[in-house]
């Protein structure tokens, strides 16, 4: 559904990459954007990520073994994926759709949406870096992107899930190394690594740096940012939407996009939106490392994720299903730092920085919600899981079309927010 009239004034709430990316597509056509955020810029997920774009990577958490997986981990709070015991009907909910997608015949589905997509979340990182002006902070090319492993047997898995990805349409570059080859290329690497794969046409960015940035770039085009602004109930007035946020404030707009991540739900819901948008929380923190490594390196086994920020080295992990505000619990970086450090050398693992949680935004089946609600004038951007870094800009776009009634993307139709 489309509104008649484009509007001329959009509401955005959420300053994350899902929304910055939707006020930034907004602007090229010519649309004044408020965005407003509870916090601020990057105060959710999108600010201690691992930064990955990697179409390679970019694929469904719903893989048939993570099921197996998941019930062990109900009981281990050590395990990568942790599932504490609880009543949360929302939460359970989600498990039971989750675990209904977690077949191969669903899962090679998946694959093949995320193979159509493609490389078109980059190509998009590449349109909002030629607009005007620049955003400062750039795209950087993991020349190669690496994988390590303990074993040969290990990387298997992922050389499988390689060939699946080209099976079901996808591209994918690559190739075996040993142990030492991937040591000769990031010496910060241990003699725990016994394997590697070298993956190529992969990029990823500095998130925190990368955020304000495009921030920044979004105020030099003319858009409001609004921060400390909860926004507590949207109206549909008929003609335009009212914004209602704390301490009674109220923001009048043609139509508001709700770019909320895990918080998703609480606004959305009375639009139509009844898939659950789960909190899937992931820890990081920084280190600084003797040598420190060039590009981003991923431990699929361990299920940690490592990127370089230039002067500090940020290490990833761990999927929380649990509430989106519940605090930080310290035995999830230990955790990390347990599977993470017998494959470096060089790092001390007790000097941490930058300690931090924030909540993936998983939908059951892994796919995004994006468009139109039950209203015309309340669009919805959210719910992208493992990969809504990499599939921001381009979600930007899909929205921004959606609203001014262009034409979007053709793999916006996998992500109907009502389904
Ligand atoms: C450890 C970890 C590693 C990851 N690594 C990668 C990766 O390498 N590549 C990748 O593509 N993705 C990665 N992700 C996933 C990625 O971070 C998320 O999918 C993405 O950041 C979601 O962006 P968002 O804009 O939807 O949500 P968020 O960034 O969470 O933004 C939502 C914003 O909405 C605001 N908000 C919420 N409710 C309200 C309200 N009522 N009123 C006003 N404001 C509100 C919040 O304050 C927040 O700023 C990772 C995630 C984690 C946790």
């Amino acid at each position: 559904m489309v509104s008649a009239k484009a509007p001329e004034h959009v509401v955005v709430v959420g300053a994350g990459i899902i929304g910055l990316s939707t006020a930034w597509y907004l602007q090229e056509q010519g649309v004044k954007v408020t965005v407003v955020d509870r916090g601020g810029v990057a105060s959710g997920s999108s600010w201690g990520n691992a930064g990955w774009l990697t179409p390679a990577l970019t694929l469904p958490l719903s893989e048939p073994a993570v099921l197996r997986y998941g019930l062990k981990a109900m009981i281990n709070p050590a395990s990568p994926l942790y599932i504490p015991l609880s009543a949360d009907p929302t939460l359970l909910k989600f498990l039971v759709g989750f675990a209904r997608n977690c077949t191969s015949a669903k899962w090679r589905s998946a694959m093949g949406v995320f193979a159509e997509l493609g490389r078109t979340g980059i190509d998009a990182f590449d349109e909002i870096a030629a607009g005007t002006p620049a955003v400062a902070e750039e795209t950087h090319i993991a020349d190669p992107f690496l994988a390590g492993f303990a074993s040969k047997e290990d990387r298997d898995a992922l050389v499988k899930e390689f060939h699946v990805i080209r099976e079901t349409g996808g591209q994918v570059d690559f190739n075996l190394i040993t142990g030492d080859q991937i040591r000769e290329l990031e010496p910060a690497l241990g003699v725990g690594v016994a394997a590697g794969i070298e993956i190529r046409n992969q990029r990823f960015i500095n998130p925190p740096a990368f955020m304000h940035s495009l921030a920044d770039t979004v105020v030099a085009r003319g858009a409001t940012i609004i921060s400390a602004f909860t926004v507590f109930d949207v109206r549909d007035t008929g003609s335009g939407v009212d914004v209602i946020g704390s301490e009674g404030r109220l923001i009048k707009a043609d139509a508001v996009v709700l770019a909320t991540g895990a918080w998703l739900g609480t606004l959305a819901r009375k639009f139509g939106v009844k898939r659950v948008v789960q909190a899937g929380r992931g820890y990081s923190f920084t280190v600084v490392p003797e040598t420190m490594p060039t590009r981003p390196i991923y431990f699929p086994a361990q299920r940690v994720a490592c990127t370089p920020l230039g002067d500090r080295f940020r290490v990833a992990g761990m999927m929380e299903f649990r509430d989106a505000d519940a605090p930080l619990d310290p035995r999830r970086i230990k955790a990390i730092v347990e599977a993470a450090s017998p494959m470096f050398t060089g790092i001390n693992w007790d000097e941490r920085s930058e300690e931090w949680v924030g909540s993936r935004p998983c939908t059951a089946d892994g796919f995004p919600l994006v468009g139109a609600t039950r209203s015309p004038r309340v669009h919805v951007a959210g719910g992208h899981g493992m990969w809504g870094i990499a599939l921001g800009p381009l979600t930007g776009k899909m929205v921004a079309a959606g609203l001014t009634g262009q034409t979007a993307p053709a793999t916006l139709r996998h992500f109907n927010p009502l389904r």
